[in-house]
């Protein structure tokens, strides 16, 4: 018979091991973090070989005494969890199992000097064995020094990846931690070179300095709060995007989390303005009472649960899409680093310069630069510029966000001058997205339209997702699609949005839909689906390039997109339009 024995401390710290501390990224991270809760202003990571021979983390913290640096390695030592309340957690670790876990697989050695102390110590350990507590020399703050990692499980150490792979995996690590903290400096090096190096700054310039120096000036604020809930950060404009969904970072009260909701709500959000293979940049932060989220559902605490998911996922898309309507009239910069390009110009334009009503309107055309350019035309052009002729002079220009049109050129692209600048327009996308809004804003108005099906369609489905989907039944036919359940394993749809009834395969439909139930919870995807399809309708029922407008019919368009929602760009993400300021120009003829 087997005999049952407890295990040994060692050893129950390597298996606990197997699961937080992964890779060297994962040590970092722990050890990182622990720095992070020691109240560290600057955190100095230092790596051989990713970390697999050796890691060095220094922090300004308020570092431990002779009694924290003896328990520290303890299992389940921790100083962070003081009224024993998971619910309760205002730092990052809480587990006391990081250091046993990792000095378990390693050599260790941790210096370390409580604030205001005089004397420093420092302690040592090898897989697992720990040596007495000695005075040591270490200024304010802990330097932990983690040699050989995996030293004691060969087995861990074979399956590590190349010192290139392990290193993106760390600076990921790093990167995450320096956005939510952007008031503590970072410097990483590897192999003796500097790999990363955060200068403690504003939350929009470190997140800038993490996802690259174009975010900024191409970024909008999101910001909102309900039920106690606050969420901020930054996501970016729909014109720039990335063609992965790497950039997508959401943390909750500050911890870097990896969350499918994120995911959805995003494409939702940004559905009507980005096309599918599109991802934009987001930096989201979550910050909510502690109690209602719970952060110990994960080994390495990548993932939370919400006590109210659902609360959650609707204030991120609120916030998103109030975000997109306010700020989706800008495309993202040409020249990046302009602090002033965020105007709404729905809200801030006068009313009286409203488009609808603005018969008569004043062109004004600026003397001085029209003259040469007309004769440079009459020499080189022969006909584009004839619009100029219909632009009349005027005492007073009005300042249209857009500008005045200037000119049309090959026959697609409109040139308006601003009060400080140019616009270049992009008449076929910049047509195409107005259609698109005026078919979307018909559509809520009148509702959506449902056709019967002549022979209702059988879809056949697992039993749980027929009972999933039959629980969105309501909100499906509020969308224009009508479904019963059919047997326990089928639905039957009997009636179908107009707009869609010849245009999908109606098994597809429901499938794509059932996924998305799955997934995320609800349908959004049949607006989504039907959004979709307006948006294709609208790329063929907009203006051609290649249509000759005359300046009235410029302007015109030019005052529509100011009036028009998401008008700096397409249905798919592209920009309808590009502003140059004067300053832009200057720069490009480097006269700046
Ligand atoms: P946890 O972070 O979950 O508490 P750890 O094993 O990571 O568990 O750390 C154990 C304890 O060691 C911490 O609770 C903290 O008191 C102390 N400690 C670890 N790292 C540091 C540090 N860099 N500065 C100060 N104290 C630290
Ligand atoms: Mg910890």
């Amino acid at each position: 018979m087997a005999v049952i024995r407890q295990l040994p401390e060692t050893l129950v710290n390597q298996i606990a091991a197997g699961e937080v501390i992964e890779n060297p990224a994962a040590a970092v991270k722990e050890l990182v973090e622990n720095s992070i809760d020691a109240g560290a202003t600057r955190i100095t990571i230092h790596l051989t070989q990713a970390g697999k021979s050796r890691m060095v983390i220094e922090d300004n913290g308020i570092g431990m005494d002779f009694n924290g640096l003896s328990l520290c390695l303890m299992r389940h030592a921790t100083s962070k969890l003081q009224n024993d309340d998971l619910l309760a957690i205002y730092s990052l670790g809480f587990r006391g199992e990081a250091l046993p876990s990792i000095a378990s697989v390693s050599r260790m050695t941790i210096q370390s000097r409580a604030r205001g102390a005089s004397e420093a110590w420092s302690v040592e350990c090898h897989a697992g064995e720990m040596m007495g507590a000695k005075p040591s020399s270490q200024k304010e703050g802990t330097r932990i020094d983690v040699r050989d990692l995996f030293y004691a499980t060969p087995a861990r150490l074979k399956f590590l990846k190349s010192d290139r792979a392990e290193f993106m995996l760390v600076k990921e690590i790093i990167n995450r931690l320096a956005m939510a903290y952007h008031d503590i400096e970072f410097i990483l090096i590897h192999d003796d070179k500097k790999s990363l190096h955060y200068h403690v700054s504003d939350p929009l310039e470190r997140i800038a300095a993490v996802m690259g120096r174009d975010f900024k000036p191409s970024s909008m604020p999101v910001d909102v709060e309900a039920e106690g809930i606050a969420l901020s950060g930054f996501a970016s404009l729909p014109t720039f995007h990335k063609g992965n969904a790497k950039s997508q970072y959401l943390f909750v009260n500050k911890r870097p989390v990896r969350d499918r909701l994120l995911m959805g709500v995003l494409r939702g959000a940004y559905a009507d303005v980005l096309a599918g293979q599109n991802y934009p940049l987001v930096a989201l932060f979550i910050n909510l009472p502690q109690d209602h989220v719970d952060v110990n559902v994960h080994p390495t605490k990548a993932e939370v649960r919400f006590k109210n998911p659902q609360t959650i996922r609707n204030l991120m898309f609120y916030g998103l899409q109030k975000a997109i309507r306010e700020y989706g009239n800008e495309s993202a910069s040409l020249l990046p680093s302009q602090e002033s390009r965020f105007v709404n110009y729905s809200s801030s334009m006068p009313k009286h310069l409203s488009s609808a009503a603005m018969p008569q309107v004043n062109y004004a055309f600026p003397e001085s630069t029209f003259q040469p350019q007309s004769r440079v035309a009459e020499t080189t052009y022969n006909e584009p510029i004839q619009n100029f002729d219909n632009i009349t002079k005027a005492q007073e220009q009005p300042h249209y966000p857009l500008g005045s049109a200037l000119a049309q050129f090959h026959e697609n692209y409109i040139l308006a001058q601003t009060k400080d600048g140019i616009v270049l327009v992009d008449q076929h996308a910049a047509h195409e997205r107005l259609v698109y809004e005026r078919m979307k804003t018909s559509l809520k108005e009148q509702g959506i339209k449902r056709q019967i099906l002549l022979v209702p369609e059988v879809v056949n489905l697992s039993i749980d997702t027929v009972s999933l989907l039959l629980e969105q039944a309501e909100l499906l036919e509020q969308a224009g699609m009508v479904i019963e359940g059919f047997g326990d394993d089928a639905v039957i749809v009997r009636e179908v949005p107009v707009i869609l009834a010849d245009k999908m395969n109606i098994q597809m439909l429901v499938k794509a839909l059932a996924d998305e139930v799955e997934d995320i919870g609800t349908v959004d995807g049949l607006n989504e689906k039907i959004n979709h399809l307006l948006a294709t309708l609208s790329c063929h029922g907009s203006v051609r390039s290649g249509r000759r407008l005359n300046a009235e019919e410029m302007n015109a368009l030019l005052r529509q997109m100011e009036e028009t929602p998401l008008s700096g760009q397409c249905n798919h993400g592209r920009p309808t339009m590009i502003r140059l300021s004067l300053d832009d120009i200057e720069r490009l003829f480097k006269r700046q």
